[in-house]
């Protein structure tokens, strides 16, 4: 006969204690928060802290000389100038391997393109 599951002891990160609760079943959820607090001064983010790019990118309030002035971001660029962002990190993405692939693989060809424009 198998060990059956009966309890999870539960904690938070931002909470010292934890707790014990009954239960028969547990999902693990990882790997779903983006570690973007070193560019949210130069880039925008939306509120879960994922980068905005595209349409949807803006330079934030109080943004550098950096910051895209006069037009919209294109596809899969941030609300810098020339930078890129693509995969898990990116707002909106699919958070699956294939599409990381082929964003990454994209955002060459947009890289060549906006160098040749500078
Ligand atoms: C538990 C789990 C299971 C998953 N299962 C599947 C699955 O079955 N199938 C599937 O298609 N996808 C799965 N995924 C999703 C898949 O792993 C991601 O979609 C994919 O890895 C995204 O690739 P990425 O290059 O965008 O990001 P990542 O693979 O996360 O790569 C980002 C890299 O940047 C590095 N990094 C972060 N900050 C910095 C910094 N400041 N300086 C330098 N480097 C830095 C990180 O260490 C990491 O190596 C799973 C994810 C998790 C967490």
């Amino acid at each position: 006969m198998g060990r059956a599951f009966s309890m999870a002891s539960l904690s938070r990160t931002t909470a010292p204690a934890g707790n014990a609760s009954s239960t028969r079943a547990l999902f693990v959820f990882i790997g779903a928060d983006p570690h973007t607090g070193w560019v949210k001064s130069r880039v925008a983010l939306d509120r879960h802290g994922f980068v905005l790019t595209g349409s949807e990118a803006v330079a934030p309030a109080g943004g550098d000389a950096a910051m895209l002035v006069g037009r919209r971001p294109r596809l899969l660029e941030t609300s810098c100038d020339g930078v890129f962002a693509v995969g898990d990190v990116r707002s909106g993405s699919i958070k699956r391997v294939a599409a990381a692939v082929g964003e990454g693989s994209m955002a060459i060809r947009m890289i060549h393109a906006h160098l040749a424009r500078v």
